[in-house]
């Protein structure tokens, strides 16, 4: 039985799909206006995370990521500039020009980290006639009205607005007036339109004259493009769920007449150094920037699985070279196994995998899936164990054999001759041929068995 914590009910829950044929999730996915960082690749991880083990479950997936290119202002309230916009003027290029680098600097880190990509992956600015459309929908039911700067969502007409962050609708809409826009119904109305003034560089022709989508919407009209009016998990990071998820949520409910989102799983932030990542403090790194401190990116990936997603995760270098020289023993451990004699026994094989398959599978505890592993991983050398670990690995993505870094034939004779030489006791020769091994950037280890050959 999977069981993942709900936001909305705020209670961890068995998992259980609208539609047994697939499983309907939806991420909100990046702003394409500058290069991602470590905290942000934490929220897609985190998604990877959700999608392999309902895989590993046997769940055939249904998965959507939005890729914001235009309308998220640079404050997630209604104010500020188009962030797009900020950053075509930043960089002198067009908001095209801009979305196309970003979103390629995106999933070029996204793939570095084997994380498992959504089936569909859609840019806000491609689904511009379905935001009207459900702009449409939302004014005709009378959950909008028109003003001079935009078609806006009117808050005191969804009775469960603010239901996934406790809040009832007569204190939201009684909270401090400090309005500055006389048209709105209600401060905290949001935007689904805005009519363009003519130098906007963004915009579109609507039944409101030329504007632009607010940002809310563009997350609703996909889900529902995409996933329809039933859609089992939705994710993203903390940050989203005061303004943007509550928002979601009265978009699509009011317009379907029904709870759209069965689940909401939200991601507790990373820190650095035991603080907030800002461009103030200058501590905000990409996986670029670890690369260059000599740093793989799936040695990220094993940091994120050290704690669990509901917590926030302190980042400091300590941390990511402790994750770094766990993951090279538990891969070279696995190795060691392959070759292994010993047999693990039906019983213990039946037990790491359950044990393994509790841990994922209660709210996503990856430190004791770990725990698991690690412990697995100190049996007697065993074939089993290689394939356990191949198994779990699904979950994982660690990639334990490197992809297309076989040991060289030179490696592999050197290794054997020296396997030889020393069964002859020839431990001179022996010697000498473990140094050249080294020297060539390998080592190899011994046991009842025979040797195994690991890169330094
Ligand atoms: P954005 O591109 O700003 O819309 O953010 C993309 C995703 O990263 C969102 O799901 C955010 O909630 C998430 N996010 C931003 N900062 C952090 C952080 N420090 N730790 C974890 N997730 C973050
Ligand atoms: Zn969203």
């Amino acid at each position: 039985m999977i069981k993942f914590f709900n936001s909305l009910t705020r209670k961890k829950e068995e998992f259980k799909p609208y539609n047994e044929a697939a499983v309907n999730m939806y991420s909100c996915g990046p702003t394409v206006y500058y290069y991602p960082h470590i905290g942000n690749m934490r929220a897609y991880l985190f998604m990877d995370n959700i999608r392999r083990v309902l895989k590993y479950n046997g769940y055939k997936l249904n998965g959507v990521m939005n890729i914001t290119d235009v309308g998220h202002l640079t404050s997630d309230a209604d104010d500020g500039d188009d962030k797009m916009l900020v950053a075509s003027q930043r960089e002198h290029k067009t908001p095209w020009e801009i979305a196309k680098y970003y979103t390629d600097v995106f999933m070029n880190d996204v793939k570095r980290l084997n994380i498992d990509l959504p089936e569909h992956i859609c840019p806000a600015t491609s689904v511009i006639n379905e935001i009207i459309e459900f702009v449409e929908g939302l004014l005709e039911k009378g959950f909008a009205y028109e003003t001079s700067k935009g078609i806006y969502y009117d808050i005191s007409k969804f009775k469960g607005y603010g239901q996934l962050n406790d809040i009832k609708l007569e204190d939201k809409l009684a909270g401090a007036r400090i309005e500055v826009d006389e048209e709105k119904h209600n401060p905290a109305d949001f935007a689904l339109w805005v009519k363009a003034p003519k130098e906007h560089i963004m915009q579109w022709s609507s039944p409101w004259g030329m504007g632009y989508p607010g940002w809310h919407i563009e997350c609703s009209a996909i889900g529902r493009k995409f996933l329809g009016d039933h859609i089992d998990i939705h994710t993203g990071g903390v940050d989203h769920r005061a303004v943007h998820h509550e928002n979601e949520i009265a978009q699509s409910d009011a317009l379907v007449g029904h709870k759209v989102v069965a689940r909401w799983m939200h991601l507790e932030f990373l820190q650095v150094d035991g603080g907030k990542m800002s461009k103030s403090l200058n501590n905000i790194y990409t996986l670029n920037d670890l690369q260059k401190k000599g740093f793989d990116p799936l040695d990220f990936r094993y940091f994120y699985f050290m704690a669990h997603y509901s917590k926030q995760q302190n980042f400091t270098f300590d941390a990511l070279t402790s994750a770094k020289n766990s993951l090279k023993n538990m891969k070279n451990a696995v190795l060691e196994h392959k070759n292994g004699q010993n047999a693990l026994g039906e019983d213990k094989i039946q037990e790491y995998k359950n044990e393994f398959l509790n841990a994922i599978n209660d709210d996503l505890n990856m430190p004791v899936a770990l725990a698991v592993c690690q412990k697995l991983l100190k049996e007697e050398k065993s074939r089993d164990v290689y394939n356990l670990m191949m198994q779990f690995n699904e979950v994982l993505g660690l990639d334990f054999e490197e992809k297309g870094e076989e040991i060289p034939e030179e490696v592999k004779l050197l290794a054997q001759q020296r396997w030889q030489a020393k069964l002859d006791k020839n431990y001179a020769l022996a010697d000498e041929l473990r140094g050249k091994l080294v020297s060539s950037g390998y080592a190899i280890k011994d046991s009842k068995e025979g040797y195994t050959i690991t890169k330094l």
